[in-house]
């Protein structure tokens, strides 16, 4: 699984700062799960917050020892950054396909086959996590060859795509691929035909329908 989207910039910064809502936070360690690429990213935006954290503290401190310490820090920023671990491909967890990633877990145990989905509306499926830091996190089941209602959010939205696929004006969107949204973004996801499309997605604020009839859906299915 080699994801073609990815996480935006700023939600790597915020995720690697911790200023990441608990949802989002999730939705984002789902992606890191199978992407080297982020996983990188996130790394490399932790090893800044730390200099710069050293920075301010080397502030505090006379020239001549900040100076060192800047050209340390420097040097630091020079070295070759080392590879990360690869990706487990043929691990006996990663090849089971009942199996969801493991920041799933506490949110919805391990196995997708013992999901308790609630219906939503014709071919839409939806569950709630377990728990959660007061936003919503929910995973979404749409059945093959479906268009969801238009809509936009009141801010971030983060979808990880975990099995089937969907397509709107962004892209197409697989197993592995996460969509990162802000309020801008108006879209209609149309799932592909075969099998149904399941993924994890957060959201810090309520999604906003556009259409009278998906705004009367949405007190009914709670998102
Ligand atoms: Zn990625």
């Amino acid at each position: 699984m080699t994801p073609c989207h990815h996480l935006d910039p700023s939600t790597v910064m915020a995720y690697a700062a911790g200023t990441l809502s608990l949802e989002l936070g999730v939705v984002v360690a789902t992606h890191l799960s199978v992407c080297a690429h982020c996983r990188r990213q996130v790394r490399d935006a932790e090893r800044i917050g730390g200099l710069l954290v050293e920075q301010q503290q080397a502030a505090t401190i006379d020239a001549p020892r900040r100076e060192s310490l800047r050209a340390a820090m420097l040097e630091r920023l020079d070295d070759a950054v080392p590879a990360l671990p690869p990706v487990p491909q043929n691990d006996a967890e990663s090849a089971d396909p009942d199996r969801l990633p493991k920041p799933l877990h506490p949110y919805f145990g391990p196995s997708l086959s013992a999901l308790k989905w609630r219906w939503m509306a014709p071919g839409m499926y939806c569950i709630r996590a377990r728990r959660s830091g007061g936003g919503s996190l929910f995973m979404l089941k749409i059945a093959a060859g479906k268009s969801m209602p238009l809509h936009s959010h009141g801010r971030s939205e983060l979808t990880q795509i975990l099995q089937g696929a969907y397509s709107d004006a962004l892209g197409h969107f697989a197993p592995g691929d996460v969509a990162d949204l802000d309020s801008d973004v108006l879209h209609q996801p149309v799932t592909v035909p075969g099998v149904p499309c399941i993924c994890v997605a957060a959201l810090d604020a309520p999604l906003r329908f556009p259409g009278w009839l998906a705004r009367k859906l949405q007190p009914l299915v709670g998102l």
